[in-house]
């Protein structure tokens, strides 16, 4: 694999490592997205603020509360993810998918994989945390013979894939997509394992559910559940985040044909389909997946004031406002049982999210503003009086 090139707000999806690494110019999410223009050539049509949820979540056609009817060991929720590209490579839809699995030297990092046989999709279940460069696999795919082939990745991979998808030659790509957000390096990484268990290398498994609490798992089987309030996130360096990932712009990966996460789940996994494509891709599950409407309760908008506030510290270099000790049992309790739930939860999610890079931007790089920011993102932040100042927007 090449060296990826030199690039400032850069996830290394793998685009600067092809043999066009001037590509990045024009495919990047961190440069210029045009979200509009691609939602319309992926769906058919850009996402309708008039459609519920649109504004939140990007164009879909349907979203369901879902889970296996038999989960699969290793998986991060119920393995619906890897199990679709199973299946696609079982019936012949696709000669490969493009994934990633552990990185044999650290369980935690993910390494990019090109998979032809269904079972060995098994290697790629699970998450890892960090990000490695998946589309550098494209060169070698199509290299290699494979025509059609499904791509499994996150939302700054997906973006500049969808960016560079008709120069690419293939037949066809199907593109799974899982939400993705507060993602660091492998390496900061370990250091909240570290802060999180005097054992770190004993966790195989985390996971921030929409219940309020990180489980974890560990290797002799044990588990353990932490209240977000409890985490000890006021420890963590204030570089633990790399920009990049304090202001994204995409938490749901809008562009995918089908998004495959848990924040609207209410403990199960949560699916968008997105278009046609998307649609047949759960089709292949059959009796397999398990389905229900998505719920939605409480109210977000006291939550995400309160979040806004500790950004506003943050972004001008200030501490985190720690919660009093004695507070927070308190709130671990009751926030399961009075916070937002559901796809309201998800709302929410999206919501801080959409704030965190306006205040980041505008704190690190207020320039890149306006050709970075979409007009999704000012949206879903008018109603906490965040608004474009002078030059932080593109007119028309
Ligand atoms: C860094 C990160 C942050 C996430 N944050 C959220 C969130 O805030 N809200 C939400 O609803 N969902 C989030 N997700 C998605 C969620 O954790 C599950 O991956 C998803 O729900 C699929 O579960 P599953 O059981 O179907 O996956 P599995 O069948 O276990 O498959 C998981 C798939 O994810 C891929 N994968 C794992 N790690 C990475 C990585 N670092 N980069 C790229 N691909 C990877 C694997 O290769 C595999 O194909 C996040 C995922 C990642 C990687
Ligand atoms: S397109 Fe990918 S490799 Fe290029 S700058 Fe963006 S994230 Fe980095
Ligand atoms: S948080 Fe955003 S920028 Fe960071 S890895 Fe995830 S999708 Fe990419």
């Amino acid at each position: 694999m090449r060296a990826a090139a030199p690039r400032g707000l850069c996830t290394d999806c793998g685009l600067s490592r092809s043999a066009a690494p001037k590509q990045c110019g024009t495919a990047c999410q961190f440069i210029q997205p045009d979200y509009p223009a691609l939602e319309a050539r992926v769906h058919g049509r850009a996402r309708d603020p008039a459609r519920a949820d649109e504004v939140f979540f990007g164009p879909f056609r349907r979203m369901l509360r879902a889970k296996l009817a038999e989960p699969k060991p290793g998986a991060q929720w119920t393995g619906i993810t890897t199990t679709l590209a199973e299946r696609l490579l079982a019936t012949g839809a696709v000669d490969a998918v493009l994934t990633m699995a552990a990185d044999p030297a650290d369980s935690w990092r993910p390494m990019p994989v090109l998979i032809t046989k269904p079972e060995a999709m098994a290697q790629a279940r699970g998450m890892r945390m960090g990000y490695a460069p998946l589309l550098a696999l494209l060169e070698p795919a199509a290299a290699a013979g494979h025509r059609r082939i499904a791509v499994i990745g996150i939302p700054c991979q997906v973006y500049a894939l969808r960016a560079i998808e008709e120069s690419l030659g293939f037949e066809r790509i199907y593109v799974i997509g899982t939400p993705c957000s507060d993602n660091t390096t492998t390496e900061n990484f370990h250091v909240f394992l570290k802060l999180l268990s005097p054992r770190p290398e004993s966790i195989t498994y985390l996971e921030f559910r929409a219940d309020y609490h990180v489980e974890l798992r560990f290797t002799d089987g044990s588990r353990r559940e932490i209240p977000f309030l409890q985490l000890p996130i006021s420890k963590l360096p204030g570089d633990f985040f790399p920009l990049t990932c304090r202001t994204c712009v995409d938490y749901t990966n809008v562009l995918a044909d089908i998004t495959i996460g848990y924040m609207g789940g209410e403990g199960e996994q949560w699916l968008l389909t997105r278009n046609a494509r998307g649609e047949e891709l759960i089709g292949l599950l059959g009796d397999a997946l398990i389905t229900a409407p998505c719920g939605s309760r409480g109210k977000r908008a006291s939550s995400v004031r309160g979040f806004l506030a500790n950004v506003e510290r943050a972004a001008g270099g200030l501490p985190l406002r720690a919660m009093p000790d004695w507070l927070r049992p308190v709130m671990g309790w009751l926030m399961p049982r009075l916070g937002p739930r559901g796809l309201e939860f998800a709302r929410t999610r999206v919501e801080m999210k959409a704030i965190e890079t306006v205040l980041h931007l505008r704190a690190r790089h207020p320039k890149r503003m306006r050709h970075m920011v979409p007009q999704h993102i000012w949206d879903l932040v008018a109603a906490y009086g965040l608004a474009a100042k002078p030059g932080e927007r593109k007119e028309g």
